[in-house]
Parts: structure tokens; C-alpha cells; sequence
């Protein structure tokens, strides 16, 4: 599957990995196989290998080999949001008694997943900044089975350099995960710098359109794909045919998209950090990020994130939410639509108290693909 596209260009594999014309018709796009179960040709007789729609689907079929081949990846999984994925994965990697080092600043449902569910399960976890490798080698115990790593970071748009980390877990005998959500893999690929498992919450850039919520993993090495498609089926969170054809159209647009998501946000990100009312821009374009050498060297560019502080506090930023018009104000992210929110009491409210709490003047953009003026004009307004 992936084999087939290794030398072609992303454009070109997005496009055409796993969208085999129909054999049955021809058409150039894979049919949206609305169905649970599949006639046998005599007792065990499968026609291409489908039995019932939990074990496989042709039309998550394709998606899994586009998403494998996006990677550079053997197999890859896909799942009805990103956390069924990452559920997926801590069950299959980790057993009752193991230890995962995770970063200081990740998607909230992710901590709540660690906190509140692995936890009461007999999982253990340490916080470590991963963009610092003392850092995570202090949060190593002999019983560290798992390196869980976002980078970019939500909300706070930290950088972590997967090589060096995939190093520390490699010393350690340890996996590492590489939630790769916020660059997509059109700007980073964690499994060529060394990662064992890549995460997506398909919701957004794979998705790309705020019209879908899916999750996947991708991995190398193929014993590890078998376990987790086995626990895939045993556990049951898969992606649905048509939420799986969204995202397979999804992904055919990737490329451009992100580059218009980059280039709109690096421009939001120099006005902002002119503005007068912004106290701190954080977004790695800017070359005052601490992770702009690493963000610059593994990402292809920047990505459509930008998160920022105002000044006045809590309040003015829950005032600048509120006066956005063409910002959108809501949770999620990576769709061609500009979203505005405040984590602190949206998508990061689950972290408060934590030591992944977000500041409480902290706004969060995901800059869109609309006009870059548009866009400018909308926040100076917001902002007053
Ligand atoms: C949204 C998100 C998730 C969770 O994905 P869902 O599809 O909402 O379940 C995980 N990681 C990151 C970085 C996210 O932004």
C-alpha cells in the first residue's frame, strides 16, 4: 500500500493513496460502503478479506492506507474521534503497573484521558516539559513503557525536537508517541525522525472542513499495527464509512490548505506581536520562539496555530472572544474556517488546577484559509 507511493510527492500520494478507482464501476473515488455485514461465498468464503464493518470497511479501508502512506508509515488505524485512538493505544502499549512520561502542555482531553481514566486503571504518569531533555530524562522510572509527545503543543504551541526524544526513549525502552495533530503530515513526519507511533484527531486539518470527528494511529512497524488493529476490533471506536470518506476527501486538499494556514498565520502572528494590547505571542514562526531553530528544522512551515496573551487579564480576553466576527468563536481547530476561544474555560478547562493549567488571559487562534485582510482587520477590531 504505502510501498507503492514511496516516491512520489505528498500532493500526489494524499491524492491517490488508497483511492483505487471502483473495480466495479470505475469510479475515481472510493464509494461510501454504508454497510455491517458482507455475504460469504460458501462459510469462510470473504470477498477481499471483509467479514463485518467493525473488523474492516472498504471505504476505512482506503482512508487507513492514505493515512499510512501521509506518514510514511506501515499501517495506519482510524478511529471515531482522536481520544478512541489514543484509548486504542494506552491499552495496547500499557498494562496495569506501567509508567508514560507526558508533556506539560497537550490537548486537555488528552491529560483527562491520563488523569481520570488510564490512572484508575493502574497507569502511572510524570509531567516533563519534552522540549527539554533533562527534563524528560528526570521523569523516567524503571517502569516507563511510553514517551507521549505533542509538538507543536495545545495551547501553548511548544516545540519538542522528536529526534532527540525518540533518543531518550530509545535509551530508555521506551515508545515514543508523537501526537501530530496541530503540524499534520503534510509539515511534520515523526516516524522518519524516529517516533513509533504517530496520533491524530482527523477532526481537524485531515478533516480540514469542521464537518467531521475522527482519530487515527500510524505506525512503522507492522507487529505493533497487527496489536493495535486487534485491539481496535476488540475495543470496537472505529471510524464510520462516511465519516471515513470525509476525511479520505479531506486529505486530497491537505497540502494546499496548510500552506494557505501558514502563510495566514504567520502574518497574524507579526501583527500581533506588534500590537500594542498583546502582551505575548506565542507561535513558532516568530524567531524569538524558544523552538523556532527545531519547529524550523522538522516542520516543512509553521502551521495555522497561534495562541497570545492580552493585556487586562481574564477578562479582556473573554472580551476579545466576544467582539471576533469572522474568528469564529468556538472549541476545535484546522477547519478552513478562522476559530477564536479561551482555553482556560473551553478546551483546556478539564487542565485547571493542573500542572498543565493555561494561563487565564490566553487566547487561541486557529487562522483559516480566508483573506489574510479580512483576518487582520477582524482581530484589530477584537482587540479595540
Ligand atoms: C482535538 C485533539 C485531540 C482529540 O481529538 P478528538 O477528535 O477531539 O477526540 C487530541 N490531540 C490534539 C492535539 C487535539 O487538538
Amino acid at each position: 500500500m504505502s510501498d507503492s507511493h514511496s516516491t512520489q510527492s505528498f500532493e500526489t500520494v494524499a491524492i491517490h493513496a488508497g483511492n483505487t478507482a471502483d473495480p466495479l464501476t470505475g469510479a475515481v473515488v472510493p464509494p461510501i460502503y454504508q454497510v455491517s455485514t458482507y455475504k460469504q461465498d460458501g462459510v469462510g468464503g470473504l470477498r477481499g478479506g471483509y467479514e463485518y464493518s467493525r473488523s474492516a470497511n472498504p471505504t476505512r479501508t482506503a482512508l487507513e492506507e492514505n493515512l499510512a502512506a501521509l506518514e510514511g508509515g506501515r499501517r495506519g488505524l482510524a478511529f471515531a474521534s482522536g481520544l478512541a485512538a489514543e484509548d486504542c493505544l494506552l491499552r495496547t502499549i500499557l498494562s496495569p503497573g506501567d509508567h508514560l512520561v507526558i508533556p506539560d502542555d497537550a490537548y486537555g482531553g488528552t491529560f483527562r484521558l491520563f488523569a481520570k481514566v488510564a490512572r484508575r486503571w493502574g497507569v502511572e504518569f510524570s509531567v516533563a516539559d519534552t522540549s527539554d531533555m533533562a527534563s524528560v530524562r528526570a521523569a523516567l522510572t524503571p517502569q516507563t513503557k511510553a514517551i507521549w509527545v505533542e509538538t507543536p503543543s495545545n495551547p501553548l504551541l511548544g516545540i519538542t525536537d522528536i529526534a532527540a526524544v525518540a533518543d531518550v526513549a530509545r535509551d530508555a525502552g521506551a515508545r515514543l508517541v508523537v501526537d501530530n495533530t496541530f503540524a499534520s503530515p503534510y509539515l511534520q513526519q515523526p516516524l522518519a525522525l524516529g517516533a513509533d507511533v504517530v496520533v491524530h484527531s482527523l477532526t481537524k486539518y485531515m478533516g480540514g472542513h469542521s464537518d467531521v470527528v475522527g482519530g487515527a494511529l500510524v505506525v512503522s512497524d507492522p507487529a505493533l499495527g497487527e496489536e493495535l488493529a486487534f485491539h481496535q476490533n476488540a475495543m470496537g471506536a472505529v471510524a464510520g464509512p462516511f465519516d471515513a470518506w470525509l476525511v479520505l476527501r479531506g486529505a486530497k486538499t491537505l497540502a494546499v490548505r496548510m500552506d494557505r494556514h501558514s502563510e495566514n498565520a504567520e502574518r497574524v502572528a507579526e501583527a500581533l506581536a506588534r500590537h500594542r494590547k498583546v502582551a505575548q505571542v506565542y507561535y513558532p514562526g516568530l524567531p524569538e520562539h524558544p523552538g523556532h531553530e527545531i519547529a524550523a528544522k522538522q516542520m516543512r512551515s509553521f502551521g495555522g496555530m497561534v495562541s497570545f496573551r492580552v493585556q487586562g487579564g481574564e477578562q479582556a480576553a473573554i472580551e476579545v472572544c466576544n467582539r471576533a466576527k469572522v474568528f469564529t468563536l468556538g472549541e476545535s481547530l484546522g477547519g478552513v474556517e478562522s476559530l477564536i476561544e479561551h482555553p482556560a474555560r473551553m478546551t483546556h478547562a478539564s487542565v485547571a488546577g493542573s500542572q498543565l493549567e493555561v494561563p487565564a488571559d490566553l487566547i487561541r487562534l486557529s487562522v483559516g484559509i480566508e483573506n489574510i485582510d479580512d483576518l487582520l482587520a477582524d482581530l484589530q477590531q477584537a482587540l479595540g
